[in-house]
């Protein structure tokens, strides 16, 4: 990775752990990106997003990471060692977060450069509340539709670690299948926010989307009720040549 990829990846990181967002607190969440095809730089344990530098991120074997989530028979038990065997590194002595195999996942489609987990305060409103998929599912304004596409994958609540990082990974995977694109940002129940994409500011871009379109949808259902748009209207907005260039020029 270049000095200027890992600037761009301290800065991101800055950006989502600054304090007025409400994105993270203390050590939550975790970024990563794509050093070249075969591995990445991700978050080290213990570090927070809001002061970290280039000694907060250890280089990591992407295969060796998703090794453990294709092989059934892996348990809880073998994720330090897994872990620790996938540093590009091998005297290195600060470990990947547990949440690495979320990253790690993901990089493996080429198309996504960086990644960015959250916890925002009005996302997790959503996802902690008795409506969750409902409300992290529907799409309540074009802006939304635009920077978020017309759909996010939801994941139910599963115990964190390895059993959430297969789900994730089912879940991508039967998006891809169904959409025929990648998506953009993966909706964990109880949990948080993954957004994914080709540079830095997409990552950052669909955070703040989904973190403003949360706080409105929380709103909303103060006053009766969210009005989402329906199928049609999300699928127009989606497909406008106009509303595509807007995408293209708002994420690069
Ligand atoms: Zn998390």
């Amino acid at each position: 990775m270049n000095d200027q990829a890992m600037q761009q990846l301290i800065d991101l990181s800055c950006y989502l752990g600054a304090p007025g967002n409400n994105y993270v607190i203390l050590g939550e969440g975790n970024t990563s990106a794509r050093i070249d095809e075969h591995t990445f730089y991700v978050k080290a344990s213990g570090t927070t997003l809001r002061d970290i530098d280039a000694d907060g991120f250890v280089a990591v074997s992407i295969s060796k990471v998703t090794a453990i989530l294709d092989d059934e028979s892996a348990g809880d038990e073998d994720v330090t060692r897994v872990l620790k065997e996938a540093l590009v590194d091998p005297s290195e002595t600060r470990r990947p977060s547990v949440e690495v195999m979320l990253h790690a996942l993901l990089l493996r489609y080429p198309e996504y450069a960086f990644i960015g987990h959250t916890h925002p305060t009005y996302t997790n409103a959503l996802l902690c509340s008795q409506k969750a998929e409902e409300a992290a599912m529907g799409r309540v304004c074009p802006d939304h539709v635009v920077v978020m596409a017309h759909k996010s994958v939801f994941v139910p609540y599963v115990d964190p670690g390895l059993v959430l990082a297969r789900e994730v990974k089912t879940r991508v995977e039967a998006y891809v299948e169904e959409e025929g694109v990648l998506p953009r940002a993966i909706m964990m129940q109880n949990h948080g926010l993954i957004a994914m994409g080709d540079s830095p500011k997409a990552v950052a871009n669909i955070t703040d989307m989904a973190e403003k379109m949360s706080e409105v949808i929380v709103g909303a259902y103060a006053l009766g009720g969210p009005r989402f748009m329906p199928p049609e209207h999300i699928d127009r907005i989606y497909t406008r040549p106009d509303e595509k260039y807007r995408e293209r020029a708002i994420t690069k």
